[in-house]
This record gives structure tokens, sequence and C-alpha cells, in this order.
């Protein structure tokens, strides 16, 4: 793959929040470093999904991206243009091709604008149609493109489903003619029965506007289903991605073989017999996170001193990154896992009973993580 065919390249991305004391809140006494040194590259009209638990910065970075939280350091380079360094006017003008699609469609929408209304506005924002009878038939365009009614332009968001609504989110970002859109968990708001219809929308968009998204979320079943490549993030950092496929079937990362465990298999023969692994304990904070391996102390695998003091790097194996020291000897089974360590394991024949558990139980809703 040649540069040219990368949309988006984020560079050692870092987001850190001041935590503040004293009466006038004038004091610094640390950091939340929701982001901290985050690499990846996004090919034009790919889907990047990112996933882990809630609090380990995917929204975060996703914001970054777009430049709607000022990142704190590193790069994120969008089509050849650096925007962490963007004088503030090229920066607005650069954001009509990179749009947002929030989760809760109700609260992204201002109930006292009609959908005329709210779609018009980041046409008028940049510039584009020259008078209301060409800016209606652009967000006409809009409407037909997500499959919403004409009408609905004189309706306010109230007056539609969960499923509408998050079409009229949909619409308001493609209307503007994108490339990017960053869709923070798109679907996770919606019933069931209509998640799959906003994701083959997404599909469809995808294909007939050649857009490129970064779509984050916690059902891993979704994130299956309309990635390309999938990155897992952990406490601020990338400790996994690979292409789709290969990141389901042979997970390298303890973490992310912790989570596909979670994840229901059709074939019940498949899921008694399969080993399910329980992390013990939360997520730390990210404002105190371990030194060393930043999951060592929830990684059954985790070994004795260079996990706890030397931070892993993302390095290629096999055509994924992965952040772990020992990757390669989990992966053919030279380690096994500690039971008596930070996580615990349960065998197949119901052998150990497990500890305290973080990552969600195998119920109907366990191909998610908590997002
Ligand atoms: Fe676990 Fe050590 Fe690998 Fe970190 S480096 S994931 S603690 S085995």
């Amino acid at each position: 793959m040649t540069d040219n065919d990368i949309l988006v390249e984020v560079r050692d991305l870092k987001v850190h929040f001041p935590i503040k004391r004293g009466v006038l809140f004038d004091r610094t006494i640390g950091q939340v470093k929701a982001v901290d040194g985050v690499d990846l590259r996004i090919p034009r009209g790919q889907t990047y999904g990112l996933v882990g638990e809630s609090g380990c910065g995917k929204s975060t970075l996703g914001r970054a991206l777009l430049q709607l939280t000022p990142p704190t350091g590193g790069e994120v380079v969008f089509d050849d243009v650096e925007l962490t360094t963007l004088p503030p006017a090229r920066l607005r003008a650069m954001r009509r091709r990179m749009q947002m699609i929030f989760q809760d469609p109700m609260s992204s929408l201002d109930p006292r604008q009609n959908v005329e209304s709210i779609l018009t506005e980041g046409l008028q924002t940049h510039g584009i149609g020259g008078n209301r009878d060409e800016r209606r038939a652009i967000i006409g365009e809009a409407l037909d493109k997500v499959g919403l009614p004409r009408w609905a332009l004189s309706r306010y968001p109230h007056e539609f489903s969960g499923g509408q609504r998050q079409r009229i989110g949909i619409a308001r970002a493609v209307v503007l003619g994108p490339e990017l859109i960053v869709a923070d968990e798109p679907v996770s708001a919606l019933d069931v029965s209509i998640q799959a219809q906003v994701v083959n929308l997404l599909d469809e968009l995808q294909e007939s506007l050649g857009l490129t998204y970064l779509v984050i979320a916690h059902d891993l079943a979704v994130v299956r289903h309309i990635s390309d490549i999938v990155g897992v993030m952990y406490l601020g950092a990338l400790v996994e991605e690979a292409p789709s496929d290969r990141l389901y079937t042979e997970p390298l990362h303890p973490y992310t073989r912790a989570l596909m465990s979670a994840v229901p298999v059709p074939d019940p023969d498949v899921e008694d017999r399969r080993e399910r692994i329980l992390l013990a304990g939360d997520l730390p904070s990210p404002a105190n996170p371990p030194a060393g391996c930043r999951f060592h102390t929830r990684c059954p695998w985790a070994q004795p001193t260079r996990c706890a003091d030397e931070r892993p790097v993302l390095r290629d194996i096999g055509g994924s990154r992965v952040a772990c020291h020992w990757a390669e000897r989990i992966a053919s089974g030279e380690l096994r896992p500690n039971h008596a360590g930070a996580g615990v394991t349960r065998a197949p024949d119901g052998g150990e009973a497990p500890e305290p558990v973080s990552i969600p139980a195998p119920t109907a809703k366990a191909d998610s993580v908590d997002g």
C-alpha cells in the first residue's frame, strides 16, 4: 500500500487532561492520559474499527482525530495535511471533509430545529449552496441517500423513531460531501432490530460515496461486520491491530484474546469446548497507569519482572501489530496462562473456578465490552 492510499495517519497522538485542585482549580496535580501515544493509518475507502472497554480512550481518540478535542502531542495527517498545527480558518475548511456521527441521535440533534434547519446549518457554515432552493436540493439528495422521505424536512427530531433519528444524523454528516466519517457508537443506542439496518446503510454509503470510516464501538460483532482493520485499545494505547478476519480468528494480544473469548459462537459444541479467559480486577485509572506493560496487573500471561518493568511497543507479527513482549510464545502455546496470577482462566472441563470478572459474561449481549 502506497502513502497515496492512506487518507488518515495518526502519529504518536496524545491527549492528556490536567487534574486540577485548589480553591480556584489553579493547581495541576496530575494528568489523565486518555490517549497516550497512538499510531494508526486508515486507508482510503476502508473502515477502521476501534474497540476497547469504557474509559480506554477510544472516543477521545476519535474526537482528537477531528480536532474537536485538541491533542496534547503528536500529529494527525489528513490527506497529506497536518491538522494539529493548521490555522483555525484552514482547519474549519478541512472540517467539511471530516464529519462525525454520534452515539445518541436524540441528544445530538437540537429538538428546537426541524430537519431542514439541522441539515442547512452545515451548508451555511461552509458556504455550500447559493440560495435556499439550491440548499433544499442538496438536502433532498442527502435524505434520499439515507432513506428518509422529503416530507421529513419540516418535522422535528422527536417526531421520528430512534433509527430514523440516526438517519438524520447520518444525513447531516453526508450532506457536506465528506471523505472521512468518524462514527462513535453509531448503533449502540438503537434496538437490535434496527442496528442491522443502520449498519447496512453505512455500508451502502461507503460503497456509493467512497467514504472512509473510523467506527468506534463496543459491540465486537458490529465491528467485525463493518471493519476492514480493527484496533484494540487498552488504557489509552493500541495493544493490537490487524485485518478484521485475522484479529477475530487469531487474536495475539492477551487482552484481545480475552475480549474475543467472550464473543459467543453459534455452534453450541464449539461454545462448550472453548476456553473462556476471564480477567481479574477493573481497568486501572488512566491518571495512574501501571508501569511497564499497562495490562500486566490483569494479564493471565504476565511474566515476572519484564512485564512490570518494560512497556512493550507495537511490533509487526505476521501482518498484525501487537504490543506484547511474549506474543509469539503465547501464540505457540509455549507460555500458558497463570491461574494464580493477575488473571485466571476456566478450563473447558470447568476446572478452576474463576475469581472476579470484568470482561462481560457470555449472555445475549456478551459480544460487547462495556463501551
Ligand atoms: Fe501480558 Fe506481559 Fe504481554 Fe503485557 S507484555 S500483555 S503483561 S504477557
